[in-house]
């Protein structure tokens, strides 16, 4: 399969994005899929086009964690979307034939118009067209799968929409129909036990160190009816208990854990620092990647050039097919 899937670079990629995509897509490129990844630079500015400071220290940061968490640079195209302009002729030729009110039905535009209400101006045009640029990153690489989390299964149904539309209307078979691959791990909520959001102050970032990482597990929310470790809990109710299953508890842990909380017989604090140990282990390689790229200057320029370069000459093969269906004279 060639699969594509992206990430906007807004600077706080927490543990929840590691559980729900990125710890997927090292599976699928290590799986030996064709695998195509990429910072989604131009979508911060459909709802943020005037907090673009950082933008491109942002995008590096974020392909500096692709990398980190396990991206490899040889097995995976990992480019930065503004530096592959072919995707912006392609979401203007997407919206050409993509109607306003369908897109105005994509559930994610209704739901993120009343979440941005009033922090800014969001009745722009690029706004809206958010989904057909999303339709132009996936059809681009004719790409076959998108890991997906299921906020976003409406984006890649909306994409099979105009990959049919497009072939139907230009009588070619150019466009595949992509899947999603939905990410198997349920969403981790926040130490507060609300959803993970940077408005909440509740994430935990990946780029974290083992100090930080226990002042945040330490305090967080667990079952209610667990005021004192005689008070008999249950795991299932507790958002402890996700992450364990997140981050790799053993099969004894997980009895000792059920078995001691239904009993009451361990304290949530000691279940806690079961939690962070196994969340060491598998961060701790992170952290060292991550120290390790930041003595290297120019690697992850570089990582970045290569990648654009690759991602670049397929999207100018897919154009090339595109203007001649359109009958475009250039
Ligand atoms: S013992 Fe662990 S699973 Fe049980 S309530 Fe406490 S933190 Fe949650």
């Amino acid at each position: 399969m060639r699969i594509l899937s992206g990430s906007r670079p807004t600077g706080h990629l927490h543990i929840g994005n590691y559980v729900g995509a990125l710890q997927n897509w090292v599976k699928l490129q290590n799986e030996g899929h064709e695998t195509c990844f990429f910072v989604a630079d131009w979508h911060v500015l459909t709802t943020a086009y005037d907090k673009t400071e950082e933008l491109a220290a942002l995008s590096k940061e974020l392909v500096k964690i692709f990398v980190a968490v396990g991206l490899d640079p040889d097995k995976s195209i990992l480019f930065v979307q503004s530096g592959v302009k072919e995707h912006a002729e392609l979401c203007l030729i997407f919206s050409m034939i993509t109607s306003v009110p369908r897109l105005e039905r994509v559930p994610t535009h209704k739901e993120m118009k009343e979440q941005l209400q009033g922090a800014t101006d969001i009745n722009t045009s690029g706004f809206l067209l958010y989904p057909v640029l999303q339709a132009a990153d996936i059809l681009m690489y004719l790409a076959d799968g998108v890991p997906v989390g299921e906020d976003q299964l409406s984006h890649v149904e909306l994409t099979r929409e105009i990959a049919r539309r497009f072939n139907y209307i230009y009588g070619c078979e150019l466009f595949p129909e992509p899947q999603s691959l939905l990410s198997k791990f349920p969403k981790l909520l926040g130490s507060d036990g609300r959803k993970m959001s940077k408005s909440y102050g509740n994430i935990i970032l990946i780029d974290n160190n083992e100090k930080h990482l226990t002042e945040q597990i330490l305090p967080m929310i667990t079952d209610p009816a667990r005021k004192r470790k005689t008070d008999p809990g249950n795991p299932e109710i507790c958002p402890v208990w996700d992450y364990h299953k997140a981050f790799g508890v053993t099969e004894e842990q997980k009895e000792m854990i059920t078995d001691g909380c239904v009993g009451a017989k361990i304290g949530c604090i000691e279940c806690k620092r079961i939690l962070i140990r196994n969340m060491v282990t598998i961060f701790e390689p992170i952290w060292d990647k991550i120290r390790l790229i930041d003595q290297s200057p120019g690697y992850i320029d570089q990582i970045i050039f290569d990648g654009n370069d690759k991602a670049r000459r397929i999207a100018q093969a897919t154009m090339e097919k595109v203007r001649s269906a359109v009958n475009l004279l250039f």
